[in-house]
């Protein structure tokens, strides 16, 4: 399937950093309490969301678009998966390092250079499984009393790696609402 006629989808240069501190009223979804440990747990319980609807979901519904400027579930579950990665890179270097300043990674850049829309949903779903699955295994290795440390993205937003755990986890949450598929618990 071609999809090099769609249209992008409207960059996403909203600042979500509040829903760290409130329930989100599109996906309803409130991070803000939960400790280092039910992060990892929840964020394995959406990787296994993901992997089942990649794995088993109608095909042709996967690739589709439900709009021309709005991702298919393929495309947001590639964008998870560098989600992922991207996010334990700078969990690694909050670990590593006094208060890293992240490296900028523009979401929508990424959606092309990756060939998002020309992806294979059932070749993506380890992909998918195994960089949610590293970031959750990453989390359960942080020590204790390690969970304050911080970083910084270049928009001058502070996180700690448990505010950093609670923002990750939201957003894979909250695309599992945009493609109809909200994380059952
Ligand atoms: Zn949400």
């Amino acid at each position: 399937m071609e999809h090099a006629d769609l249209e992008l989808p409207e960059p996403d240069t909203k600042d979500w950093t509040w829903t760290v501190r409130h329930r989100c009223p599109e996906c309803g979804v409130a991070v803000g309490e939960l400790t280092l440990r039910q992060a990892a747990e929840l964020t394995d319980l959406a990787a296994q969301q993901w992997t089942e609807l990649l794995s088993h979901g109608d095909e042709a519904a996967l690739r589709a678009r439900p709009r021309p400027r709005v991702w298919s579930p393929t495309e947001y579950a590639a964008h998870v998966r560098d989600v992922g990665r991207v996010f334990l890179t700078r969990l690694d270097l909050m670990l590593a390092e006094d208060t890293p300043s992240f490296q900028d990674w523009d979401q929508d850049a990424a959606a092309v250079a990756g060939g998002y829309s020309t992806l294979d949903p059932r070749q993506l779903a380890p992909a998918v499984g195994v960089s949610l699955g590293a970031f959750a295994a990453r989390l359960r290795e942080v020590p204790l009393g390690e969970e304050q440390r911080r970083g910084i993205r270049s928009n001058g937003s502070e996180f700690t790696i448990l505010t950093l755990a609670q923002y990750f986890l939201h957003d894979v949450v909250h695309h599992l609402h945009d493609v109809g598929r909200p994380l059952k618990v």
